[in-house]
Formats: structure tokens, C-alpha cells, sequence
């Protein structure tokens, strides 16, 4: 097969976008395919695996359609890419090609009672925020508030809101306007099932151009800053929180030497595990009292609009992040998941050397990072066998390959996109990992 010609491809985006709408200087492609992969050591040996030839910004739905379609008739690949938070590779261009950047389009289209419509660029804080101001709340959004609905959609799970309702997979999504090579610049209207298909497969059946999920009616939010002497009293805590009626955005707990490398906050004390949790103002009494009668203090009550996104940021991954910034080289991380977080924390942070969790309070089940010294992928994976044996669930964050109903996708990919342009590399059935190991 020819290679696709890029220089004839650039003057036909250049002629749909206009000439700021498409860019081929280094810097820019550079940046356009680069994620949070650096976050797993054993991808970080691998970096860089793709550069774009090409990167295009979009600014409406129907330009990603357009976009879509010159890059599928010149026969190149195409990456779509949000604002590139993904933790695994999964929006690196491993075939380099074209990558849309679809920040730009970032319309807020339609705010209901039940949903909020936007086009992919659009970020899950100013959807929090649109939602606001329309008297709801979003149903759910990532601890990296600045990423986008498309990029979350398709490459994220789950954060604040999830302990009500689960993951983005369950539920949130309502609707979805997609584009594939086979449909010639159309936007396709999928709802419920259909539209699960496009969901958490990093765009390999087909890119999100518009998406409506669901809204709530907006809640009296407070922030609950807590502190324990132990981390290991904070856990029953956290899951007794965690089951609190109204339901909390979020419950959150980090031992000592995590919390310590958060932002400075007197609600943090040194030394101190800490616990955050985002609850209905008509259940802060029974929470105080959860706290308390588990041996923690309370730190903190703050109370406003802006609560909610400041422990967001604090939740989830970021945590790790701010852990792996402040001592560069050390850490690596696991997801974990499983009541064994609670249960048997001392054998689930005795499986690596140096190992501490973050964890959260989750839907079914308590959702955590484990962080431990990096020694080898070798350690890695053999510490995932012994996490398994402890009945812990995980997930590496150490491969790209799309693992979520994986048959399903390969099934409609084959049928939206026979040439294989979509995400080149991310959609490999006998796929093992980076490195020799048992990963999933
Ligand atoms: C510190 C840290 C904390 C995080 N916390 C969370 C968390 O709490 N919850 C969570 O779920 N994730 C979390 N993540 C992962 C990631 O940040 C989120 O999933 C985020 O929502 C991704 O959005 P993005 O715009 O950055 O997407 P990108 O990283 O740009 O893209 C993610 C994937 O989706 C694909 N994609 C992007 N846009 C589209 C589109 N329009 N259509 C189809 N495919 C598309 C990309 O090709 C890529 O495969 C975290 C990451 C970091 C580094």
C-alpha cells in the first residue's frame, strides 16, 4: 500500500480548517502525542512510541466529522486526542499519521433536567460548571477536571459521583454523535447500547464528535477534611462513609506519607493519614460522628461552590501523581480495587517494597492505588499475581491495549473501520503486554 501523502493531506485540512486549524512543525506533533504515560516506568522505557505527522484542531463537531473523513480517504491513521491526560499510552499515535485535537470544539450545546449535551472538547469542569448554573450537578467526572468529555468517555472510567453510580460505563452516557472512516463525514447518532460501544476504547471503533450524559439535580456539597493517627483506622471509616444516605461525591484516604506530598493545607497535618470526603451537607453529623468514633479528628468543614473541585483534585490518581513529583524515579503504581483494600491492607501494601495505597470508596467495592518502589517489570507483574491471590482486583496501568469488551470492539471496529486507521496498536486480541508478564 502507498503511504498516505501528508503534504496533499495538510492542504486539503489547511483548505477545510484554515491554515492555524493544521499544523506539521515538530513541536507541535510532539506534543500532540505525548499522555500521562510517563507515569508507568515500564512505558517510560518505551517513550517515545509514535509521533503524528500531522495534528489538526477541529473547532465543531461537524469539523471533526470533515477532519475524519479527509484523513480516512487519504488512508491515514488517525489518533484522536482530548487534552492528552490518558494514563497509559492510550492517545499516543503509535503509527503516527494524523491526530485530532479535539480541544477546540468545545461547545456546550443543551443543558436539561436529566443531561447535559457538548461537543468532545468540551471539559468536564466547565460541563460541571454549565450544570451549576442550571441548578444540576454532573452525574460524574475524573479527578483531572481540565480533561474532556470525549477523552474521558472514551479513555477514562470513573471519580468523583462514582460511588452513586458506578462507572462511565454504566448509565452515564445517554447519547453520543460519532464519526468513523465508513461514514464518509456523517455523524452517526447512537443511543444506550449502541452507544456503549464507542465507550472506553480510546476511539478505535470511532471518535466522539458530541455527547450527552447524565445530570442531577445539583446537591448542598461540603468538604469534610479528616485526619487519622494510623491509615489503617481511617479504612473502616471510609467504607462506612462511603455508604452514607445521601450517597458522598467522594471519600478519600492517603497514609501519612502521601498526604504529605499534597498541596500544603493546615487541613492536612503532618504526619497525620488523611481522610477527604465530599458530603451532602444533611449528612456531615453522621459523618463526624463516623470519624470520630473510628479515632480520627476532624480538621475541617468548607462549605461553597468550589468544594467539590477542590478534593476532586485531590482523588484518584493525583495523589500518585504528586507522590511520583516529589521523589522522581521511585514509584510506580497499581489499580487495585476489592473490600481485600480494607481487610488485609498490611499484606496488600507488604507485596512491593516501599508499598502505599490510595484509596477511595467505591460503587461496589473500595477502588485504590497501590504505590511501591519500582524494581523491575518482572516485580511488577509478580506483585499483580500476589495481589490477585489476595483477592485484590487490578487493572496495570502498564499497557495500552483496549481491555474493556474487548471482542465487542474488535467485532464493530471490523465493521466501522475495515482499513484499521482508528488508534493504530491499541486493539490487538493476542496482545501480552510491553514486556513478558502476565498483564491484563
Ligand atoms: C493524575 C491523573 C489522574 C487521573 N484521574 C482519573 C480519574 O479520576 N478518573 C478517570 O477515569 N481517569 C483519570 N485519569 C485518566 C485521564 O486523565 C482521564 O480519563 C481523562 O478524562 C482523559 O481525558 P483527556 O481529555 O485527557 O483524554 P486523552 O488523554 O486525550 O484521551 C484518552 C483516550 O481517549 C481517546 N479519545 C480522546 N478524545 C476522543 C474522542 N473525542 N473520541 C474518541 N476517542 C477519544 C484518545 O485517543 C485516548 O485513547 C487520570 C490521569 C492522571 C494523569
Amino acid at each position: 500500500m502507498t503511504p498516505p501523502d501528508y503534504t496533499a493531506l495538510e492542504a486539503d485540512l489547511a483548505r477545510l480548517l484554515g491554515p492555524r486549524g493544521v499544523s506539521s512543525d515538530l513541536r507541535q506533533r510532539e506534543k500532540a502525542s505525548v499522555d500521562g504515560a510517563r507515569m508507568s516506568p515500564i512505558i517510560a522505557e518505551l517513550l517515545p512510541l509514535g509521533v503524528a505527522d500531522l495534528v489538526a484542531f477541529p473547532t465543531t463537531a461537524d469539523e471533526i466529522a470533515a477532519v475524519v473523513r479527509l484523513a480516512a480517504d487519504h488512508g491515514a491513521p488517525i489518533t484522536p486526542r482530548g487534552k492528552g491526560t490518558g494514563n497509559y499510552g492510550q492517545g499516543i499515535p503509535m503509527s503516527g499519521g494524523l491526530v485530532v485535537d479535539t480541544s477546540r470544539a468545545r461547545a456546550i450545546l443543551e443543558v436539561g433536567d436529566d443531561t447535559i449535551t457538548a461537543e468532545a472538547g468540551a471539559t468536564m469542569s466547565a460541563l460541571e460548571q454549565a450544570a451549576r448554573a442550571a441548578g444540576r450537578q454532573l452525574w460524574m467526572y475524573p479527578s483531572t477536571v481540565h480533561s474532556t468529555i470525549g477523552g474521558f468517555l472514551a479513555g477514562g472510567s470513573g471519580g468523583t459521583g462514582t460511588i452513586a453510580h458506578g462507572s462511565n460505563h454504566m448509565g452515564f452516557v445517554v447519547a453520543l454523535d460519532v464519526v468513523t472512516p465508513v461514514s464518509r463525514g456523517e455523524l452517526a447518532h447512537v443511543e444506550g447500547d449502541e452507544a456503549l460501544g464507542f465507550v472506553h476504547n480510546y476511539g478505535t471503533a470511532g471518535i466522539i464528535a458530541r455527547a450527552t450524559v447524565r445530570v442531577e439535580p445539583l446537591q448542598d456539597w461540603r468538604g469534610v477534611y479528616a485526619s487519622f493517627d494510623a491509615f489503617e483506622e481511617a479504612l473502616p471509616a471510609l467504607r462506612m462513609l462511603g455508604r452514607l444516605s445521601p450517597t458522598p461525591r467522594l471519600v478519600s484516604a492517603d497514609p501519612p506519607h502521601i498526604a504529605a506530598q499534597l498541596p500544603p493545607d493546615p487541613a492536612l497535618p503532618e504526619g497525620r493519614a488523611s481522610l477527604r470526603m465530599i458530603a451532602d451537607a444533611a449528612t456531615v453529623a453522621q459523618a463526624r460522628a463516623i470519624i470520630q468514633e473510628a479515632g480520627g479528628r476532624i480538621e475541617d468543614v468548607r462549605e461553597g461552590p468550589g468544594v467539590s473541585a477542590a478534593l476532586s483534585v485531590l482523588s484518584y490518581n493525583h495523589p500518585i501523581e504528586w507522590l511520583q513529583k516529589s521523589e522522581p524515579g521511585v514509584y510506580f503504581h497499581v489499580e487495585v480495587s476489592g473490600d481485600a483494600l480494607v481487610d488485609r491492607i498490611d499484606e496488600v501494601q507488604g507485596v512491593y517494597p516501599g508499598g502505599m495505597l490510595h484509596i477511595e470508596a467505591g460503587h461496589a467495592a473500595p477502588i485504590g492505588m497501590l504505590a511501591g518502589e519500582y524494581e523491575s517489570p518482572e516485580a511488577v507483574y509478580a506483585g499483580i499475581e500476589r495481589l490477585t491471590e489476595l483477592g485484590v482486583g487490578v487493572h496495570s496501568p502498564h499497557q495500552w491495549n483496549v481491555d474493556f469488551r474487548l471482542a465487542e470492539t474488535l467485532d464493530l471496529a471490523a465493521r466501522t473501520d475495515p482499513q484499521r486507521l482508528l488508534n493504530p496498536g491499541k486493539l490487538n486480541p493476542d496482545y501480552r503486554g510491553p514486556a513478558k508478564g502476565a498483564i491484563r
